[in-house]
């Protein structure tokens, strides 16, 4: 039976400092219990934003201890199953999202989830569930859950769905993973700021890999591997995804700095995480055919 983490066991932050209630050895599944990244507060489209807890948005349920996970290893973390509720909210605020400077006023919607479609108003929308904040406690200090960085965190990319596997550095003994903020349905950019923030359920699977570990949290999916690499703007994000792209292309290749700076421009996809977190998002795109899981993996020197 798959160990389940209640939705009250939660935390806010990413931060060595948590202790785990809840282990795991690794090939175990693990079910998280998750609330929506407004703390389940909008109990309806009247519920207005300043009488929201800012203390209690975005949690994180866990922290999950890995037995066996140890400074410089790779979590692996396979999306097993995401279970969201048949409502969703969105909302908008000035001053947020990629619009910042607009006036408008203040909105939220509720939404509802009928089988595989959201309902927006008479649209009906494909839902792809996905997990927006997946981390493990950072090399140092105590990150906000509604960041994102080398950790994994507040990420956003809608890449991170059923059937997807994410690798992250471990940082500290058992990693302490956590993990919220589903979202029914997000474009890339998550332009408003909100996506269809649902509470719900996420199944994983624990794994390991030792003695090695990525730079930037990977995202495996069927056909590519995906670096999602974060900065203070778009350009640092991009930056530092086409950096790690470049040098693993030419490790996989055994290519000249040249020949794969070339090659990357051919067949890495760059796309927008998210434009609307404290950090952005970017992420460089791999196909397979071109890389395989060892060349983003790196031993500490
Ligand atoms: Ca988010
Ligand atoms: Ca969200």
């Amino acid at each position: 039976m798959a160990i389940r983490i209640p939705r009250d066991q939660v935390i806010y932050s990413f931060s060595k400092r948590h202790s785990a209630r809840y282990t795991a050895v690794p090939g175990d599944s693990v079910i998280f219990e998750t609330v929506d990244a407004l703390g389940g507060q909008i109990v309806n489209e009247s519920t207005t934003l300043d009488k929201i807890d800012w203390s209690r948005v975005n949690p994180a349920t866990g922290p999950l201890y890995v037995e066996g996970a140890r400074p410089g290893d790779t979590l692996v973390v396979e999306i097993e199953d995401i279970k969201v509720s048949d409502r969703a909210v969105i909302l908008v605020a000035p001053g947020f999202g990629a619009l910042p400077d607009k006036d408008f006023r203040p909105s939220v919607k509720i939404l509802r989830v009928v089988g595989e479609k959201l309902i927006f108003g008479n649209l009906e929308i494909k839902v792809r569930p996905m997990v927006g904040v997946l981390g493990v406690a950072p090399e140092e200090g105590e990150i906000p859950t509604g960041t994102s960085g080398y950790h994994g965190g507040n990420m956003d990319v809608a890449l991170l769905t059923i059937g997807s596997r994410v690798y992250l550095p471990v940082f500290t003994d058992g990693a302490l993973l956590a993990l919220g903020d589903i979202h029914v349905v997000q474009a890339d950019g998550e332009i408003c700021v909100a996506a269809a923030e649902a509470s719900g359920e996420v199944r994983v699977k624990v794994g390991l890999v030792k003695g090695k570990r990525p730079r930037y949290p990977v995202i495996e999916s069927e056909d590519k591997y995906s670096i999602v690499a974060f900065g203070k703007d778009l350009d640092e994000a991009a930056y530092r995804a086409s950096e790690e792209a470049v040098y693993t292309l030419m490790r996989a290749q055994g290519l000249s700095f040249e020949e794969s700076y070339m090659l990357a421009s051919l067949v890495v996809d760059l796309r927008i995480n998210q434009v609307v977190d404290p950090v952005k998002g970017v992420r460089a795109e791999i196909p397979k055919k071109y890389v395989k899981l060892e060349h983003l993996l790196h031993h500490l020197t």
